[in-house]
């Protein structure tokens, strides 16, 4: 059966729309879930009625690439880890620029074949000629699809500590990058100029990309990683659109430019949150040139009983969450220790900071799945005038997001990322394992502060601890 274009652009109409309202839905939590799932209904759509358009001829290998698909996405979304999410991340927007690459080139392949035939009798061989337009589109989505596939695997190997997370940076690099840039342009231009199968330029177009990727994720380390993986998500949708002008699909232009266009948001957000230029974050290469101020002092420990005492006391208490609430899995126990302190008369508030954990709302969506209330979520920009006048500050495996040194110290490599002032309470509470950095591997000089107490060990077991005291 084949579907008129007019239905079928219509059927596009509607999927875009439901893309659209998803993801306005996906803004707050109560419509989160209902927003996903319409988003899901709208590819879903899609993908049927793209079946059933002309183009095409065979579905073998359709529907043995969407059951490979399907079991790969079902296995890594029940087997990968909360924490390992960021990895899983920038492998799928690895995968997204791949899958526009080999479009781009199946589209070449398709457009630039010889065509055979016979004509008066005789067998003729036709070079067919493809517009200068598919050839742009199609350069485009080889480029970007190139840069976005490397770039993320790279930032896979960083998150996972496969490679050395630290920024690589070294003299020339500026110099080696703009001649890659350079190279790019011209293989580009005389593709275009003689495009042909197996052209030398073609070959060189796709590695330079490919190079270009990694180059470019290399000199980015550290704390900046999450910036980069919003980044290359934008550039998957980046590629993603030029592959559908390649092909002329309406809706992956449609859904492609909404993804490029979500990602470069959240990538302007995620900048601001760390107060630097996304030229800053791309091209400084984080903690390669800075050496912090060394950090001393004594930590004072304290034990869970004593801990209890102050907090039966306190009139207000802050939590601050961080990766170290993930890795313990403790936000259940963290809502019950919340409630008991509410119970006590106290006001409790979860204070979250934009890149806490290693994802985008990695912290909301933790503290959502433990049913902590909404309202109780507040932001960093709200809770830091609140501080002073806070009681207890309880820092749960949070360490880069409340270091003082990002507001005081210049020589700090997180220096001007805002943080979540903690120091400003009255009482803080820190909640880790060891006196080992985060992240960043910056040192933080919030474990020596005057008010500053340690509660070592992990976090569940803590706050644990803290949950059998209130109960008594
Ligand atoms: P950090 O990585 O700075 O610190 C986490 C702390 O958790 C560690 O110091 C660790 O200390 C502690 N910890 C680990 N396991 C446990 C446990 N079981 N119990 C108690 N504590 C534990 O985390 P933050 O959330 O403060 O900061 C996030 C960092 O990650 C920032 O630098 C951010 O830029 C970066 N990032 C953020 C992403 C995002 O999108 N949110 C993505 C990727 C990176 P110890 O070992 O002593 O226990």
């Amino acid at each position: 059966m084949t579907l008129s274009p007019v239905f079928i652009n219509f059927t596009y109409i509607i999927s875009a729309i439901l893309f659209i309202y998803g993801l306005k839905m996906l803004g707050h939590p109560d419509t989160a879930r209902r927003g996903n799932l319409l988003s899901a209904i709208g590819m879903f759509i899609a993908v049927v009625v793209t079946l059933f358009a002309h183009e095409i001829v065979r579905f073998e290998y359709i529907v043995a690439g969407m059951l490979a698909g399907a079991i790969i996405g079902a296995l890594a979304a029940r087997m990968v880890a909360m924490t390992s999410m960021p990895e899983m991340v920038a492998l799928f927007n690895g995968s997204g620029g791949a899958a526009s690459l080999l479009v781009g080139w199946a589209v070449l392949y398709d457009e630039l074949r010889p065509t055979v035939g016979v004509a008066d009798g005789v067998l003729q061989t036709a070079v067919a000629d493809a517009s200068t337009f598919t050839l742009v589109t199609v350069m485009l989505s080889i480029l970007i699809g190139g840069v976005t596939a490397s770039g993320s695997v790279i930032a896979y190997a960083k998150l996972a500590e496969k490679m050395n997370s630290a920024a690589i940076v070294f003299s020339g690099q500026r110099i080696v990058n703009s001649l890659i840039l350079l190279g790019i342009v011209v293989s580009a231009v005389m593709f275009t100029l003689d495009p042909a199968i197996g052209s030398m330029w073609f070959w060189m177009l796709l590695g330079l990309a490919l190079l270009l990727g990694v180059m470019a994720v290399i000199p980015i380390g550290g704390a900046d990683m999450p910036v980069v993986i919003s980044l290359l998500n934008s550039y998957s949708g980046l590629a993603a659109c030029a592959a559908g002008f390649a092909i002329g699909n309406n809706l992956l232009i449609v859904a492609g430019s909404t993804v490029g266009a979500a990602g470069m948001i959240l990538t302007s957000i995620m900048c601001k949150a760390m107060n630097r230029s996304l030229a800053n974050v791309l091209f400084s290469g984080f903690g390669a040139a800075k050496q912090a101020s060394k950090v001393e002092g004594e930590a004072k420990p304290i034990n869970v009983d004593d801990a209890y005492l102050i907090l039966e006391s306190a009139s207000s208490v802050v939590f601050v969450p961080g990766y170290g609430m993930a890795v313990a899995q403790a936000q259940h126990v963290v809502r019950e220790l919340g409630e008991l302190l509410e119970k006590n008369g106290c006001e409790v508030n979860f204070a979250i900071h934009p890149v806490a954990g290693r994802m985008p709302g990695h912290m909301n969506v933790l503290l959502a799945e433990a049913n902590v209330p909404y309202e109780q979520l507040v932001e960093m920009d709200d809770i830091n005038p609140r501080l002073p006048n806070t009681d207890v500050a309880i820092v749960i495996g949070a360490n880069d997001v409340v270091n003082p040194a990002a507001r005081e110290d210049e020589n700090s490599p997180i220096y001007g990322m805002p943080i979540i002032n903690v120091d400003h309470a009255r009482t803080v509470f820190v909640l880790k394992r060891s006196m080992g950095s985060g992240f960043s591997g910056v040192d933080n000089p919030l474990f020596f502060g005057e008010n500053t107490r340690m509660l070592f060990g992990d976090a569940k077991q803590s706050i644990s601890g803290l949950v059998a005291a209130f109960k008594g």
